[in-house]
């Protein structure tokens, strides 16, 4: 690693040395001289030399630019008929409903327009595109090899419509249309349903397979028309919009583009650039400029079908794509995809063209490696967002500065809850407030236990791999676990608590009578977590789980399942989260027995009938080992987490030999085991609740409750008195006896701070015994007595209620 980056300094700095004597004698006497060997390390260095990365990449940029003009006017002067195909791409019918008759008509070639309307266009487009408008050279011979074999295409097709023969079409309200093959597209059937639903729906869905909606049909089928708000739509919609992102970063960078895929928040482009160029923020608004000029071209997606070895030769300039052709592709043939100049590899489906695309921001961008291997070449990634309306855009851009604000890694700095440091990677450090929210929380869940008949167990950090050999976790999960050697052993931290209750269970002989005897245990658990991945309280290294283990019978089960259900309801319900439930059943690989599998997956389904919330069915999505119910919670700002998982095991009792006698007197009972947790992580759900309240935490959970204010100097004692009373009695209270703040300031302060409630003392409250109650949203409840106030909070915390300040 070291070596790596001592590599790319000394080549950076070779470059900064060629780019100083560069500068030097193309401005000489403008730059004054400056001596760049005067400066030798330093951050001001640092600066420099990525400013001068970025200098240097500009400067490139333009010479290429340059280059490409001057070669573009000698072929002009040579033959001033012909024009550059990118340019005559460009000119497209306003009205789009026109142009869409016309394309179904014409079928074949993209529509062109006269050479001299072209002319007048590039004028136009030079100005505005100044710089960055020359594409790289492997465009043009890209392009040409594309066109002929477009022509052959479009003459094969030709004659198949020539003969289409009449299919039938099944739409999914059972009605059946009559179409022809070859000839008729989905675009087609919806303009004859509807014009509006015709230009509202982003794709099509042809036997099941996503199918571009002017991709002429060729059999009888069903049809399935899908907008923006379907999942598979919103995919197809931003992997589409990749494209143009991928448009313009080859004109904008000229690099070579890799994978460019749809996620959860929008798109990506990777791209490599030579010469360890990067990417800047500061280049985001010309590309989205370029991106908005592709939109308004709304350039059609032309969908074509060429052999592999021909392909080879198509991206011979891009060895990213050859490698995609010879590694990922095993079909003789495969598709590519072209809008305006870039001819993509891609299996499509698309948007019909990218004008389709109404408002598309780039939002940020990383360097990354090839397929995420850090043996691998480095890519730049860019990520863009967008939609079919830019309101939407609007909506989302809002709700993103919501979730920034919200982030639990600035909130736990700005309230002093918990921090992180490099000598301790993925392993938090809980500051006394952090640690008093996870402690209420882990005695949150210790009082529904002892409600419950959960019974609490410790048991060891670590294992002798013996343990872990037994439990399979050696063998499948040896990559994450902290191992090290011990006298003539290796041992390893634990990643998971089960195999240690099982060594519990297992210790002496067990009854019928016991079971189901349940095990809970707040261990701390170790995962050795690649340091890259590891970010904030979410995805760490060290954690504890409100872990407990369920050993019962199989006939159990039902009960155990229900019980576990109305834990969480009670849990979320004082969080405030609603929640989604799925049961996710046996895969194709398991282990054990079938009738088992059946009889557990039915009492799972019993189960949630009976709970009465809706659930979900993911047929094959349990584990090897047995089905569980996965839990999604929702939080204030509509977002789902993962936290709750509910699972039967068949496997670890069988590994560990563990068994009972039944009442029949017979030893060889094999209990299940039901792994499950509500909370799941502690210091993921901390994350999650920081995130849900804003840092505004409910009274129960809050690190800053009572916060006494004295109205002035002689007043500090008796504040000092009542402050104590109530941390004596478990309140997180503080005084504030900052006598240069004024009172109406201090009292802001606390708010600010988030204290639920602000007790003001003055010579009327130490004289009657009594404090003046207002809430952090400034609500005045007025003067009452200590022991009043004491007992209402009391009650109010014990509740777990989320207004405890508008309910006092
Ligand atoms: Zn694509
Ligand atoms: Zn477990």
């Amino acid at each position: 690693m070291a070596e790596r980056m001592a590599a790319r300094l000394s080549a950076q700095e070779e470059q900064i040395e060629a780019l100083s004597r560069e500068i030097h004698s193309l401005q000489d006497g403008l730059t004054g001289g400056f001596d760049f060997s005067t400066l030798a390390s330093g951050p001001s260095l640092d600066e420099l030399r990525a400013e001068n990365e970025k200098l240097q990449y500009r400067l490139l940029h333009l010479r290429r630019s340059l280059r490409e003009e001057q070669q573009l006017e000698e072929n002009n002067q040579k033959q001033k008929t012909s024009k550059p195909e990118q340019n005559t791409q460009k000119s497209q019918n306003k009205n789009e409903e026109q142009k869409d008759k016309s394309r179904a008509k014409q079928n074949a070639a993209p529509s062109r327009s006269s050479a001299s309307d072209v002319q007048e266009k590039n004028k136009k487009k030079e100005k505005v595109k100044a710089e960055m408008n020359q594409w790289p050279v492997f465009v043009s011979e890209r392009l040409q090899l594309y066109e002929r074999l477009k022509k052959e295409s479009d003459a094969l097709l030709a004659e198949r419509a020539a003969g289409g023969r009449s299919i039938s079409v099944q739409l999914p309200d059972g009605q059946t249309v009559t179409a022809t093959a070859w000839v008729s597209s989905p675009y087609q059937l919806a303009c004859a349903i509807s014009q509006s639903l015709a230009n509202s729906c982003v794709i099509a869905r042809v036997n099941g397979e996503l199918w571009d909606l002017d991709r002429p049909l060729e059999a009888d089928c069903s049809l399935e028309l899908l907008r923006f708000d379907h999942e598979d739509a919103q995919a197809v919609y931003w992997h589409s919009s990749a494209h143009v992102l991928g448009e313009a970063m080859e004109q904008f960078y000229g690099g070579c583009l890799c994978y460019g895929p749809p996620i959860e928040n929008g798109f990506y482009y990777d791209m490599f650039l030579d010469a360890q160029k990067g990417v800047s923020s500061t280049e985001f608004g010309d590309l989205e400029n370029l991106c908005k000029s592709i939109m308004k071209d709304k350039q059609p997606f032309e969908r074509l079908e060429i052999s592999k070895e021909t392909l080879l030769e198509m991206f011979k300039y891009n060895k990213f794509k050859c490698r995609i052709l010879n590694e990922k592709v095993s079909t003789p043939t495969t598709t590519v995809y072209r809008c305006g100049p870039l001819i993509d590899l891609c299996r499509g489906p698309h948007v019909r063209h990218t004008g389709k695309i109404k408002a598309l921001k780039i939002y940020k961008n990383s360097s990354t490696y090839w397929e995420g291997r850090s043996d691998m070449e480095t890519l730049q990634r860019i990520y863009g967002i967008s939609f079919p309306d830019s309101k939407m855009l609007k909506e989302w851009e809002r709700f993103q500065e919501e979730a920034k604000n919200r982030d639990h890694r600035k909130i736990g700095k700005d309230q002093e809850l918990f921090f992180f440091h490099d000598l301790s990677p993925g392993s938090c450090f809980f500051l006394p407030r952090g640690a008093y929210i996870y402690n209420t929380l882990a005695e949150f869940i210790r009082e529904e236990y002892n409600r419950r008949g959960f019974q609490e167990v410790a048991s060891p950090n670590i294992y002798n791999s013996k343990l872990w050999e037994t439990s399979g976790h050696w063998q499948h999960y040896s990559e994450n676990m902290f191992s090290f050697p011990v006298e003539q052993d290796v041992f390893a931290l634990k990643p998971m608590n089960c195999p240690g209750h099982c060594l519990m269970f297992g210790h002496r002989p067990r009854s019928w009578r016991e079971l189901p005897l349940r095990l809970a245990d707040f261990g701390v658990l170790h995962r050795n977590e690649l340091s890259g991945t590891l970010t904030g309280l979410t995805r760490v290294r060290r954690f504890q789980q409100d872990d407990a283990h369920i050993f019962c019978t199989m006939d159990q089960i039902e009960s155990e399942m229900k019980g576990c259900l109305d834990f969480l309801r009670c849990v979320y319900d004082v969080f405030g989260f609603s929640f989604q439930l799925h049961l996710s059943t046996r895969p194709e690989k398991f282990l054990g027995d079938i009738a088992v599998w059946n009889q557990a997956e039915k009492q799972l389904e019993n189960s949630l009938n009976e709970f009465g919330e809706p659930w979900k069915l993911n047929p094959g999505d349990g584990a090897f080992y047995g089905p569980k119910i996965d839990i999604k919670i929702k939080d204030a700002i509509g977002r789902y987490h993962q936290c709750a998982t509910i699972q039967l095991d068949f496997q670890l009792p069988i590994r560990f030999n563990l068994t009972y006698v039944g009442k029949d007197g017979d030893d060889k009972g094999r209990p299940v085991i039901i792994h499950r947790a509500i909370l799941g992580s502690v210091e993921r759900m901390i994350a999650i609740l920081t995130e849900n309240y804003a840092g505004k935490w409910p009274l129960w959970l809050s690190p800053r409750q009572v916060m006494l204010v004295p109205v002035n100097l002689s007043l500090e004692e008796y504040a000092k008195q009542v402050c104590k009373r109530f941390v004596e009695a478990g309140f997180m209270a503080d005084a504030d006896l900052d006598s240069g703040c004024l009172l109406n300031k201090k009292i802001r302060n606390a708010q600010l701070a988030q204290y639920n409630f602000i007790l003001v003392v003055g010579e009327k409250e130490r004289a009657a015994n009594s404090v003046n109650v207002r809430t952090r949203d400034n609500k005045v409840h007025g003067e009452l007595s200590v022991e009043e106030v004491m007992e209402r909070l009391t009650l109010l915390r014990q509740s777990r209620c989320r207004s405890a300040e508008e309910d006092f």
